[in-house]
C-alpha cells in the first residue's frame, strides 16, 4: 500500500515519474513518495500523472551527505520546495562536477566515455557512469563497472563534495522536512547502535526501518531503536525501475507491503515541524 523510497529518471531511476506512477497504480500502491537523489524535479510530473488515479504523492528527497568520511543518505519528507530550491541546486551542480571527475579518471585509465546529456535539474550519479561504461563495451554489466571501477575503493571513484549529515539534517528541517536516515545497515562508516544516537543529537527525526537490503532481525533492532529514541519509522523498496540483472534483494513496487498507517506519523512530524517554524 505504501512506498516511501523510489527513484525516477531525474536521478538514477530508469522510469520517468509518469511510468513510475503507472506501475505503482498497477501494483496497488496508495501513497507513493518520490525520493530522487538530491533533486525534487520529479514531483510535478508524478502529481499530474497520479491525480486521475487517486494515488497520493508524498513529496520527498534522498540527500547525499557524508558522515565519518563515508556516504550517508538522508531522506526528507514534505520539504517546502521554494526554500529547498536554491541550496539544492548547489548539491545538483556538485553531482555534475563529480560525474565529470569520474569521466576524467576513467579517461586517464584508458576508458574514455561520454555521459548522456543531462539537464541542470537532473542529478547524475555513479549508475549513469556505469551505464555509459557498459554502453561503450568496457564491462559486461553495470554491476561489473561498480566492482572494478566505481565502488567506494575503485580507481574511478569520486566521493560526494563535502556536505555533512548534520548540514543535511539542518537543511531539511529548515525547509520543514522530516529527516530520516535511509537504509542504516548499508552505511559503512560506523555501527548503527553508535551512530544513531549521534544523529538523534544532530536532530534526526526518523529511520528507514523497512528496506529490501535489511534482514528481518535488523528491522527488529531498528524498530526497538525507534521506540527508544521516539523516532518516526519509514520504509520503501528503493525502487530504481525494472532491472535487466536483478540483485537477489531487489523487490518491486509495493514488494514490502507496508501499511499506510506508517505515513500518519510522518505527516504529524512534518506538521509539528512547520508549526514550530
Ligand atoms: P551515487 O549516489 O552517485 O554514489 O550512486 C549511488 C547509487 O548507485 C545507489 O543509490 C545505487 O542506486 C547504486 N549502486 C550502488 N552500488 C551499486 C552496485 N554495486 N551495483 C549497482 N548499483 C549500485
Ligand atoms: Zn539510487
Ligand atoms: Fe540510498
Ligand atoms: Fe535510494
Amino acid at each position: 500500500m505504501l512506498e516511501l523510497h523510489c527513484h525516477t529518471t531525474f536521478s538514477d531511476g530508469s522510469l520517468t515519474p509518469q511510468q513510475l506512477v503507472n506501475r505503482a497504480v498497477a501494483k496497488g500502491v496508495k501513497a507513493l513518495a518520490i525520493t530522487d537523489h538530491d533533486t525534487i524535479s520529479g514531483w510535478e510530473e508524478a502529481r499530474s500523472a497520479a491525480a486521475p488515479h487517486g494515488l497520493e504523492i508524498v513529496p520527498g528527497i534522498e540527500l547525499s551527505t557524508t558522515y565519518n568520511g563515508r556516504s550517508m543518505h538522508i531522506l526528507g519528507f514534505y520539504p517546502d520546495p521554494h526554500k529547498l530550491e536554491a541550496p539544492l541546486q548547489e548539491r545538483i551542480n556538485g553531482r555534475h562536477r563529480r560525474a565529470q571527475k569520474m569521466v576524467e579518471k576513467l579517461g586517464e585509465l584508458g576508458y574514455p566515455i561520454e555521459l548522456p546529456p543531462m539537464s541542470g535539474n537532473m542529478a547524475p550519479g555513479r549508475p549513469h557512469v556505469a551505464k555509459a561504461m557498459h554502453a561503450a563495451g568496457y564491462v559486461t554489466s553495470v554491476q561489473e563497472a561498480f566492482q572494478r571501477f566505481l565502488g567506494d575503493h575503485g580507481p574511478a571513484y569520486v566521493p560526494y563534495e563535502k556536505f555533512t549529515a548534520q548540514e543535511g539534517i539542518d537543511l531539511l528541517k529548515s525547509c520543514g522536512a522530516v529527516p530520516v536516515w535511509a537504509h542504516p545497515y548499508l552505511f559503512h562508516g560506523g555501527v548503527v547502535e553508535e551512530v544513531l544516537p549521534e544523529l538523534v543529537k544532530d536532530g534526526l527525526m526518523g529511520v528507514e526501518v523497512y528496506h529490501p537490503q535489511h534482514s528481518s532481525s535488523e528491522e527488529r533492532v531498528l524498530e526497538e531503536l525507534c521506540e527508544k529514541y521516539g523516532l518516526v519509522m519509514t520504509g520503501g523498496s528503493d525502487y530504481h525501475g525494472p532491472q535487466s540483472k536483478p540483485k537477489a534483494s531487489d523487490v518491486d513496487l509495493n514488494g514490502l507491503n507496508l501499511s499506510l498507517g506508517l505515513l500518519d506519523r510522518v505527516k504529524q512530524a512534518a506538521t509539528d515541524l512547520k508549526r514550530k517554524g
